[in-house]
């Protein structure tokens, strides 16, 4: 299908894009790897009269370990972090989470920023962020502010950036030694969507007890679901077969999904239920160095 026309705008700087954004505000979108903005002009699910392009401004690729966070730019792709030997040494969450979203061709264009900023809950990054406890960095006319993953989606495609900003950087906590994290996701076929996912990550002190835990659902809710209940129960406790088991319920507990396709509520519960339990046991051997 052909989108209705829009004016295409290939500013060179973020400033510049964010000027764009802001003379055109309610009108424009940014456009970044277009993986899911395109489709939705395409089928006419959305309008826009102006699209921003931030893929052509240099200096966003940048994927690196800086004062205690790695630092993933807007201009990141998914397969970049396939290829990243930290992101393989140090966040192996990152990489099982990349593998499951859509194939390599969508992967070689779609970027990470993209996939947060998106909002939509079938996404599989916003889990994982939620799990690691990224910070989001948002630019704007009025300048750049940080704020937790945890309070980034307030709804259905709808995020906490407002309509003349720019998801710049994700910025994620170095995890300490002892630690690791894994994302199991139950999809119809592969590149498809969620029928649920569950992203866990980990960390153990010198005692072998449970010093963090980062657990999020995806596709169980309107939001990405952050299971704080389970994450309660996990720290302070040694990760016993009966501390993991409980902790899954909660997660499961925590998830609102809805009847569709994929399953009806309480199957895509058990979906959850059971991925979490299997993404603690391999968060657990990951920070066991297993
Ligand atoms: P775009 O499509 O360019 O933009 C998406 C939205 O985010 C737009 O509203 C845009 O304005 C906004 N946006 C993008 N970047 C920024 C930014 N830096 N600042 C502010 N706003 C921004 N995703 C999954 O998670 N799992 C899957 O299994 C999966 N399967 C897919 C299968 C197919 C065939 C396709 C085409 C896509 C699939 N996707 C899947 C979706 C895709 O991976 C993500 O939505 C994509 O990563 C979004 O990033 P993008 O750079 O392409 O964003």
């Amino acid at each position: 299908m052909i989108p209705a026309s829009f004016d295409y705008h290939a500013p060179a700087t973020i400033a510049e894009a964010v000027a764009l954004l802001a003379q055109h505000a309610g009108s424009a979108k940014v456009l970044s790897g277009g993986q899911s903005l395109l489709p939705l002009l395409k089928l006419r699910l959305g309008v826009a009269e102006h699209l921003v392009d931030i893929g052509r401004i240099p200096g966003l690729d940048h994927l690196e370990e800086r004062d205690g966070f790695l630092v993933i730019g807007a201009g990141v792709r998914e397969a970049a972090l396939e290829e990243s030997p930290i992101i393989a040494a140090r966040y192996p969450i990152l990489i099982d989470t990349a593998r499951v979203i859509a194939d390599p061709l969508v992967r070689n264009r779609a970027t990470v920023c993209g996939n947060i900023a998106h909002g939509d809950p079938g996404n599989d990054h916003p889990a994982t962020m939620i799990a690691l406890g990224a910070r989001v960095v948002m630019v704007g006319p009025r300048g750049e502010r940080v704020a937790p993953i945890e309070t980034f989606f307030k709804g259905l495609f709808s995020t906490a950036l407002e309509p003349d900003e720019i998801l710049t950087e994700l910025r994620i906590p170095t995890p300490p030694p002892g630690s690791g994290g894994a994302y199991l996701k139950l999809e119809r076929k592969v590149g498809d969507y969620a029928t649920a996912a569950a992203a866990v990550q980990l960390s153990l002190g010198a005692d072998g007890k449970v010093s963090r835990a980062g657990i999020a659902l995806t596709n169980v809710g309107p939001t990405p679901v952050h299971c704080t209940a389970a994450q309660a129960h996990l720290v302070g406790q040694a990760p016993t077969d009966a501390v993991l088991v409980e902790a899954s319920k909660l997660a499961a507990g925590a998830a609102s999904p809805n009847p569709d396709r994929r399953g009806s509520s309480q199957y895509k519960k058990e979906v959850a239920r059971v991925l979490t339990e299997r993404a603690l046991r391999q968060a657990l051997a990951r920070a066991k160095g297993q």
